[in-house]
C-alpha cells in the first residue's frame, strides 16, 4: 500500500463508530433469547452490528472474531425505560441542583460518566424521563462514539397548563425531538403522590401525542391518578405505588404499560439520604414515605404479576447514586415480590423493546435484530444475582466490556 493509500485507509478507519466490520462469532453454552427460551450450545454470529444468525455448533465463517463466551449466560441487553443520567451527586458530595456552581459542561461530563456507568452494567438501551440535556447525550452517543446506552428521551416532563397550552407544549417537545411525553399526574411519592392534573388536562396531552405519534408516560401515584391517565388514553403509567387491583385490571383491559419500581429507586435514596437530605422534598417526611413504600410496592408488583393479561415493562427511575446498579430491581422483582426469573427478564428486554415501540429490533436474540448482546457469570435464571455480575456486553455489533471468563481464560 502506498503512502497515500495508507493515510487514506487510516483517516477512514470508522474508530469507534459504527460496528466492527469483520464478523463477530459469539459461541455460548447457554443463551436466554429474551422471549423466555433457551438456546444451548450456540453461535451467533454478527455481521455489520446485526445478528445475521444464530446456527447450533461452532460456526466460523472465514474472517471472524471468535468471542468465546462459554461458561457464562449470554442474554439480549437489558432494556431500562425509566432512567435519569443527568442527576448525579456533585464533587461536594450533593446532589446536583442548578445554582450550586457546576458549569453546563461539568454536567454534561457527570450525564456521560452515568451513561457510561449503566451501559457497562449491561443496559444498552435506556429511556431517559427526562431532560432538555439528554438530547445532545443521545446524539452524541448516537452518532459521535461517545460510549453509552441507546438513548429515547421526554426532554422535559409536563407538569400542567391550560388544554390548549398543554397541546402546544406536546407540538413543540415534538420539534425539540423528544421520542416520549412525560406527564406528572400525581404529586411525589414524597408528597402523598395525589392527583395534580385534571381529567380534561390529561385527555388533553395524551390526545395530542397520539395525533403527533408519540407514546405518553405518566407520573401516577394514587389509584385515581392512575385510573385518569389510562381513561385519557396515555400509553404508559409510572410508579403506581398506591393501586389497587381494579387499576391494574383496568391497565390490563386497555393495554396500557405499567412500570412500577420494586425497591432500588427508593433504597437509593436512603442509602444517599446525607447527599439529598434538605434539598426540596428530600426531607425527614419524605424519607419517611419513601421508607414506607418499600413493602407496598414490593406488594403492587406481586398483584401486578398475578394480573392476567398485564404488560409489566422495566424502569427503575435511576437517580443519582442508582446509575450502573439498574440490575437491583430485577433481584427485588424475584426475591421480594416473587417473580419467575425468566419473566424478569422478558420484562426487561423483548417485553421493554415492545413497549419502545422497538420490539422488532431490540430486546431479542434473532436473526436480524440489533447485535445487543450481553453475558454475565452464573444462570441468572437460577439465581438472579447472577445480572450484578455482568462481564461482557455488545452494542450494535461493538464489544464495549470483556472482562473474560470467571477464573481466566
Ligand atoms: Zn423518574
Amino acid at each position: 500500500m502506498n503512502r497515500m493509500l495508507r493515510a487514506l485507509a487510516v483517516a477512514t478507519i470508522p474508530a469507534v463508530l459504527g460496528a466492527q466490520d469483520a464478523p463477530v462469532v459469539i459461541r455460548a453454552s447457554a443463551a436466554l433469547d429474551g422471549r423466555g427460551g433457551t438456546l444451548t450450545n450456540v453461535s451467533i454470529v454478527v455481521v455489520h452490528g446485526r445478528i445475521d444468525r444464530i446456527e447450533a455448533g461452532d460456526a466460523a465463517p472465514a474472517g471472524a472474531r471468535i468471542v468465546d463466551l462459554r461458561g457464562r449466560t449470554v442474554l439480549p441487553g437489558l432494556i431500562d425505560v425509566h432512567v435519569h443520567p443527568t442527576w448525579y451527586f456533585n464533587r461536594q458530595g450533593r446532589f446536583h441542583t442548578r445554582g450550586d456552581g457546576d458549569t453546563p459542561v461539568q454536567e454534561m461530563l457527570a450525564a456521560s460518566a452515568n451513561a457510561y456507568a449503566t451501559l457497562a452494567a449491561g443496559f444498552t438501551t435506556v429511556q431517559s424521563i427526562g431532560s432538555l440535556e439528554d438530547r445532545d447525550l443521545r446524539d452524541w452517543i448516537a452518532t459521535q462514539g461517545l460510549p453509552g446506552p441507546r438513548i429515547l428521551t421526554s426532554l422535559q416532563p409536563i407538569m400542567g397548563g391550560e388544554p390548549d397550552q398543554l397541546r402546544e407544549i406536546v407540538r413543540e417537545r415534538k420539534q425539540q425531538g423528544a421520542d416520549v411525553i412525560k406527564i406528572f399526574a400525581s404529586a411525589s411519592i414524597r408528597d402523598g403522590g395525589k392527583q395534580t392534573m385534571t381529567d380534561a388536562q390529561l385527555a388533553a396531552v395524551c390526545g395530542e401525542a397520539k395525533a403527533q405519534g408519540l407514546r405518553t408516560i405518566v407520573h401516577a401515584h394514587s389509584a385515581e391518578s392512575v385510573r385518569a391517565a389510562v381513561n385519557a388514553g396515555c400509553t404508559q403509567v409510572e410508579h403506581g405505588v398506591f393501586v389497587t387491583q381494579a387499576e391494574l385490571d383496568l391497565m390490563a383491559a386497555k393495554g396500557v404499560w405499567f412500570d412500577p419500581q420494586c425497591s432500588l429507586v427508593f433504597r437509593n435514596y436512603l442509602d444517599h439520604r446525607a447527599n439529598y437530605d434538605g434539598i426540596g422534598n428530600y426531607n425527614a417526611e419524605g424519607f419517611a414515605a419513601m421508607e414506607r413504600a418499600i413493602p407496598l410496592a414490593a406488594e403492587g408488583i406481586r398483584k401486578a404479576i398475578a394480573t392476567k393479561g398485564l404488560k409489566m415493562v422495566y424502569g427503575t427511575d435511576a437517580v443519582a447514586g442508582a446509575h450502573g446498579r439498574n440490575a437491583e430491581d430485577l433481584v427485588c422483582r424475584v426475591q421480594s415480590a416473587g417473580q419467575r426469573p425468566m419473566d424478569a427478564i422478558v420484562s426487561a428486554t423483548s417485553l421493554s423493546a415492545q413497549s419502545l415501540d422497538l420490539g422488532a429490533s431490540l430486546g431479542a436474540l434473532a436473526k436480524g435484530y440489533d447485535a445487543d448482546i450481553i453475558a454475565v457469570d452464573g444462570d441468572p435464571v437460577r439465581d438472579i444475582t447472577a445480572l450484578r455480575r455482568v462481564s461482557f456486553v455488545m452494542k450494535g455489533g461493538r464489544i464495549v466490556r470483556d472482562d473474560g471468563r470467571p477464573g481466566g481464560k
